[in-house]
């Protein structure tokens, strides 16, 4: 039999997404590359959005298509399953990484892409001397992830100094949402359902730079010695339940250092699963199981996870 060549193979779709100007279409995309965990099977599609035109026309050929899709950010909060996503998973570049500066007499209102580097603007509105997003200093997401995540650290967190959100629907329709039309809960954005956030306006407070930057490395000093480095990993698997830390509860459930497969639960933080080279996603899931059974059943408290499971899932977990 002679194989088909590549191009004979290629879907009506794929072959419009190519000729659209500012997408970069990858097929079969393995998105481990994509994620700090280095986990994850391939994209059906996936694809690199440099422009808002690219995005709305990418909607709508999905739309045709009917093909699902979901937004990846810097894939520092996410767990990828292994095999992988079907339909389209997009990635914001270029026109999303814009930014601009209105400074006023004290306060900064900044206008920021959602493909914005959150530790890049950190230290942007340091050196500026602005206060606010210190806590953030050493969250590995973009501006787009953060505002998803309502992403937050030593008692801050992204929903106090956002004054504003702008996104797409999944109808391709613009939308705006004041701070005042927004609810923030703990690491969650309470978005409607399916917005692509595409830029968020912060509103930060002038402060003298040295204070702001002894902030920033106090906490940068704090955080290195809590968290695990070396070993690629998402963060915190699992939110804190009220009143305490699920990393407390995970140690004092005994399974610091457990390993399934190449996956552990760091021996330095346990609300971190540490891929020690070569671990798969059904790993992961697996040492979260056993943390949430065993947390369950030693203390009664239901652990939730913090990570968001993105594409095909086999079984209970289910992906978003
Ligand atoms: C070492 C380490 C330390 C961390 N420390 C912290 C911390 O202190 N505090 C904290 O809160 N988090 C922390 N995190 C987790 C993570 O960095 C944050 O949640 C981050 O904000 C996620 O951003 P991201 O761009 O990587 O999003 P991703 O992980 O790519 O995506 C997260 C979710 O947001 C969605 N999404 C992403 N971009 C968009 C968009 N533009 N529009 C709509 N949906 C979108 C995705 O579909 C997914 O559901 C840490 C992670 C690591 C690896």
């Amino acid at each position: 039999m002679v194989p088909m060549k590549k191009e004979e193979n290629e879907t009506e779709l794929v072959q419009q997404l190519r000729l659209v100007p500012g997408l970069k279409l990858k097929v079969d995309e393995p998105l481990a590359r994509y994620t700090t965990i280095k986990i994850g099977g391939p994209a059906d599609y996936f694809l690199d959005v440099e422009t808002g035109r690219a995005l709305i026309e990418a909607l709508r050929l999905f739309d045709v298509h009917r093909i699902p899709f979901c937004l990846l950010g810097k894939g520092s909060n996410v767990l990828v399953s292994d095999l992988g996503a079907r339909g389209a998973v997009l990635r914001l570049g270029a026109e999303f990484k814009r930014i601009s500066w209105r400074e006023e007499d004290d306060h900064a209102l900044v206008d920021v892409g959602a493909a914005y580097p959150v530790t890049q603007l950190v230290r942007e509105a340091a050196r500026r001397g602005y206060g606010g997003l210190e806590f953030a200093e050493g969250i590995p997401g973009s501006v787009g992830g953060a505002l998803v995540m309502n992403a937050g650290a030593y008692g801050s967190e992204m929903e106090k100094i956002v004054e504003r959100v702008e996104g797409v629907t999944l109808n391709g329709a613009s939308i705006s949402l004041r701070r005042d039309e927004m609810v923030f809960t703990y690491r969650d954005s309470h978005l409607p359902s399916g917005t692509i956030v595409t830029a968020v306006r912060m509103r930060l407070q002038k402060r003298a730079a040295e204070e702001v930057g002894t902030k920033v490395r106090e906490l940068v000093s704090r955080r290195k010695k809590s968290q695990p480095a070396g070993y690629p990993n998402s963060g915190s698997m699992f939110r804190n339940p009220p009143g305490d830390f699920a990393g407390r509860l995970i140690e004092a459930a005994g399974l610091k250092g457990k390993r399934i497969g190449r996956a552990e639960i760091s021996s330095r933080h346990a609300n971190f699963i540490v891929n020690l080279g070569g671990a798969r996603a059904e790993d992961v899931k697996s040492l979260m199981e056993l943390a949430r059974s065993e947390v369950k059943q030693r203390f009664g408290v239901e652990l939730s996870p913090e990570v968001r499971f993105l594409g095909e899932w086999p079984s209970s977990v289910g992906g978003s």
